[in-house]
């Protein structure tokens, strides 16, 4: 089983084309998704994070409040590695049983944000980076999603740059234009995918 490192900046479409590449018939792991799952309802991170950062973060239905937790965890380093230190190992522990769910599949889609910023090029087989100008991306997330752009320009700082991801690139899929525009651009990918087994 190929691992397939898909990344690329906040809103640069990683969403868009790994939908593409599931219809190709790859399964996709999303590494948001994993994030979000370790703290739901019920889940022994949740009642560790409740237990350090507060146990007002959580209602009574069992739901985290995202952000007041991103306030209070992010507000120095002691407070981010004490998060880190409770998620990290349930996100990694989750990551690592879908990937031996699929074992047998030919090749695995790993929509990864932080591919470049945690250093998990080297874990893969092939490293494929989305790509859009940050103003394009800024444009879309503010239409689509309502957000705020300086808030958008924040997080962009925060991540890896265009060029440190463009240099471990294997594929780099180009999203300034259409979606339409995508779909020669995938095809060539899932060649190249396939011609790796
Ligand atoms: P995030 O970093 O927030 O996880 P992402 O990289 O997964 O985002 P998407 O959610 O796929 O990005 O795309 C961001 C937004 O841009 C979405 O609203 C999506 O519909 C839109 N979008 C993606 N590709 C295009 C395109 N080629 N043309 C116009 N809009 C697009």
């Amino acid at each position: 089983m190929k691992k397939i490192g898909l990344t690329g900046g906040i809103g640069s479409g990683k969403t868009t084309v790994s939908k593409l590449l599931e219809k190709e018939g790859f399964p996709v792991i999303n590494a948001d998704e994993i994030s979000r799952q370790v703290m739901e309802p019920g889940s022994e991170v949740l009642n560790d994070v409740a237990e350090i950062f507060g146990s007002d973060l959580i209602d009574k239905d069992g739901n985290l409040d995202r952000a007041e937790l991103a306030r209070r965890a992010f507000k120095d380093d002691h407070s981010t590695e004490a998060l880190n230190g409770i998620t990290h190992p349930a996100i990694r522990w989750r990551t690592e049983r879908l990937f031996e769910q699929y074992r047998d599949e030919e090749a695995v889609i790993y929509d990864m944000p932080l591919l470049v910023e945690n250093n998990m090029v080297r874990d893969m087989d092939m490293v494929v980076v989305v790509e859009v100008p940050a103003d394009i991306r800024i444009e879309r997330l503010v239409s689509s999603r309502g957000l705020d752009a300086d808030d958008v320009r924040r997080r962009m700082a925060q991540q890896a740059t265009d060029e440190e991801r463009a240099a471990v690139a294997d594929v780099i899929i180009d999203n300034s234009g259409t979606e339409t525009d995508l779909a020669p651009q995938v095809k060539k990918l899932v060649e190249k995918i396939h011609s790796l087994s």
